[in-house]
């Protein structure tokens, strides 16, 4: 999910202090700026919803069609830098991430998700989904799926996935974030912080206010982002006949991973910064266990059921 954090640099204001301070509160308390604060507040409101599991309320108001147009945006610029790794739909490796998430596809838009809001998964269900899988063995470990269905997925990341349990814990993780449009809520947030920032900066002459806001609000939003992916993505791969406790290796991996590669991989760091705590994570994912093992006996996992039987392909080829 890196491709939404990308930070603007401000420059120091150098006004009259004291003039401009008075100006600014004269402007701030004018019926005008009044009447736009209630319309804001108003708006705030009225596009409040509740996030799925840990029921918060968060703010989202932009269109499907804007947010598909900000995936297909960020998909030419990736899709142009790995235009020479990207593995054929004929090879082993694409076929067996293929395989994996049509299954995830098939249990979350098909089945029943009485979490994820009805209009949200008639959304993902009219997406072109498709798969790009990057032969990239000196960059960092990383999967993604874009807000118009378009996944990629670094092969650096396989040996830390070791199986089909690995490999689907980061792909129903990726999607989850979909299904819980934390992409639209991401890009809802971000003209207020600009807005905010932008105030903020140029009142105080402080150009570090972007950063505080960011660690103040933007953060701890994405820990509870995280927790709702893994929530949805563990259920996911319970009902897709996974074996959601699998995922509990795949974090300590991933974070044995990051201790050792340190600074010098950028990417990673960046992609774990706003993960939760491996131990918690763990813990969390220990506590569902019962219920996920309900959940994949009620899904008919046995050695007599074939999954592949029924699932729709997803994917063009
Ligand atoms: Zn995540």
């Amino acid at each position: 999910m890196f491709f939404f954090r990308r930070y603007a640099t401000y420059k120091r204001f150098n006004g009259n202090t004291s003039s401009s301070s008075y100006n600014y509160l004269q402007v701030l308390t004018s019926r005008k700026v009044a009447y736009f604060a209630a319309g804001s507040i108003g708006f705030y409101v009225y596009n409040l919803h509740e996030a799925p599991y840990t029921h918060r309320k968060r703010f989202i108001w932009i269109p499907y069609s804007l947010e598909e147009k900000a995936g297909d945006y960020s998909y030419q610029q990736i899709k142009e830098q790995y235009q020479h790794q990207i593995l054929p739909p004929s090879h082993p490796l694409y076929r067996r991430i293929s395989s994996i998430m049509n299954k995830l596809l098939d249990v979350a838009l098909t089945g029943e998700n009485s979490e994820v809001p009805n209009a949200q998964l008639q959304h993902l269900r009219n997406l072109k989904w498709e798969i790009n899988v990057v032969a990239s063995e000196k960059d960092p470990p990383n999967a993604f799926i874009l807000p118009n269905g378009k996944i990629f997925i670094f092969s650096s990341i396989i040996p830390i996935c070791q199986d089909d349990n690995g490999l689907a814990t980061v792909l129903s993780h990726e999607l989850s974030h979909q299904l819980a449009q934390h992409s639209s809520e991401q890009l809802s947030y971000k003209p207020i912080y600009t807005l905010l920032s932008i105030l903020l900066c140029t009142i105080t002459g402080v150009p570090a206010v972007r950063e505080l806001l960011t660690l103040g609000f933007s953060l701890p939003a994405s820990r509870e982002m995280e927790s709702e992916a893994d929530r949805i993505g563990c259920e996911l791969m319970a009902r897709a006949c996974f074996n959601p406790e699998s995922s509990i290796g795949f974090w300590q991996r991933m974070s044995q991973v990051e201790a050792q590669a340190g600074k010098s991989w950028e990417g990673l760091n960046q992609w774990l910064s706003t993960h939760p705590a491996t131990s918690k994570r763990i813990h969390d994912i220990q506590s569902w266990m019962p219920e996920l093992n309900s959940i994949r006996d009620s899904a008919g996992c046995n050695h007599y059921y074939d999954f592949q039987q029924g699932v729709r392909n997803f994917f063009k080829y």
